[in-house]
């Protein structure tokens, strides 16, 4: 593990990605921009590399990681796929969609935390896809944060949370989603659960499907379940040191009349003066722009200047799902 303060940042040059390439085959790790956060990654078909992503993580062995691949011919060799599988990969591959399937013996245990099954996806970045491209092997990543606390969506998160753990950060740019991938369980391909809300929504997903797809699991089901469940589940994750408190409702008028220690972080931006405890997370609204703010948002608010975070939940179906869902886990306790 590097000593040095810092990780080196990379800006994607070819001969840049050629050397990362070859630091991945050689069993390294990596941090890469992806559409959804940035990710950690490592050999998936090396458990010793990928046992590394859980030390700089601190990472517990029972939260499986996700493995990420280039093209489609790999995936065989990876998972063993279904109809339901092949459907949904010729709808939303390459894009911000994680599916959990039998593995294959040549993925390493470890990346699945023992289980029989593996999550796989085909990631959009394009910088992420030539890397992945040049490496020829699928690489799995977790997100590539402490682990518990807030997703990075820019190398900057990264160093900031990994920098003295890792030595390589390949910069892309701030993430365009800003949330971690929808996981779907197609196991059982007449029965797709899902596991984490995500951008493609569970309407979406059913529409490709023809047919109808199971909610998240309810948090009081997932403690007795360990190493079974989506440990993105987990129901205190993406957390903030600084307690935060949710708002079906947050008017300006709220926000203005409450404690000056306190951050308000309303849906969208208020008009008028007096904003300096007032925060939003997309100026008009928008639900796509709020997904992409709400990581760095809860970042920069949790830098010890304010004794709690108040935000208002997002309104409407969709995309709110999947931030509705990683502001209560900000929020538990
Ligand atoms: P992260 O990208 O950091 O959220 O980590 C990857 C997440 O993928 C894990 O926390 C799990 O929620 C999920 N995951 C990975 N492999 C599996 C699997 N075999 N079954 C269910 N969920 C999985
Ligand atoms: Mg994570």
């Amino acid at each position: 593990m590097p000593k040095s303060s810092a990780a080196r940042l990379y800006r994607g040059t070819p001969l840049e990605l050629v050397r990362l390439a070859r630091l991945l085959r050689a069993g390294e790790l990596v941090a890469v921009p992806t559409e959804t956060v940035y990710g950690l990654a490592a050999n998936a078909l090396d458990a010793r590399a990928c046992r590394k992503i859980f030390s700089a993580k601190g990472r517990p062995i029972t939260d499986p990681l996700i493995v990420h691949f280039h093209a489609l011919a790999q995936l065989d060799a990876i998972a063993e796929t279904n109809g339901a599988a092949r459907r949904l990969a010729k709808a939303f591959w390459p894009g911000p969609l994680t599916l959990v399937l039998p593995r294959r013996k040549s993925v390493p245990a470890i990346v699945s935390a023992g289980l029989p099954s593996v999550a796989v996806r085909m990631p959009a970045h394009p910088l992420f896809r030539r890397l992945l491209k040049l490496v020829g092997v699928p690489l799995a990543a977790p997100s590539a944060n402490p682990f518990g606390y807030v997703s990075p969506t820019t190398a900057q998160h990264v160093q900031d949370g990994l920098g003295k753990k890792i030595a390589h950060i390949l910069d892309g740019g701030p993430a365009k989603i800003g949330l971690e991938s929808t996981i779907l369980d197609v196991r059982d391909p007449a029965r797709p659960r899902l596991l984490r809300p995500g951008a493609i929504t569970r309407a979406e997903l059913e529409a490709a499907l023809g047919c109808r797809v199971s909610a998240p699991p309810r948090r009081a089901e997932e403690k007795n379940r360990g190493a079974q469940l989506a440990p993105g589940l987990l129901k205190r994750h993406y957390s903030p040191r600084t307690p935060v408190v949710l708002h079906d409702v947050l008017t300006a008028a709220a926000a203005r009349a409450g404690l000056r220690d306190e951050a308000w972080v309303l849906a969208a931006k208020p008009a008028g003066r007096n904003m300096k405890n007032i925060f939003w997370l997309d100026a008009r609204g928008d639900l796509r722009g709020t997904a992409r703010q709400l990581f760095s948002t809860l970042r920069q608010l949790d830098d010890g200047r304010f004794k709690k975070i108040h935000v208002a939940l997002a309104v409407g179906d969709g995309l709110a799902e999947a931030i509705n869902d990683r502001l209560r886990r900000a929020a538990a306790r």
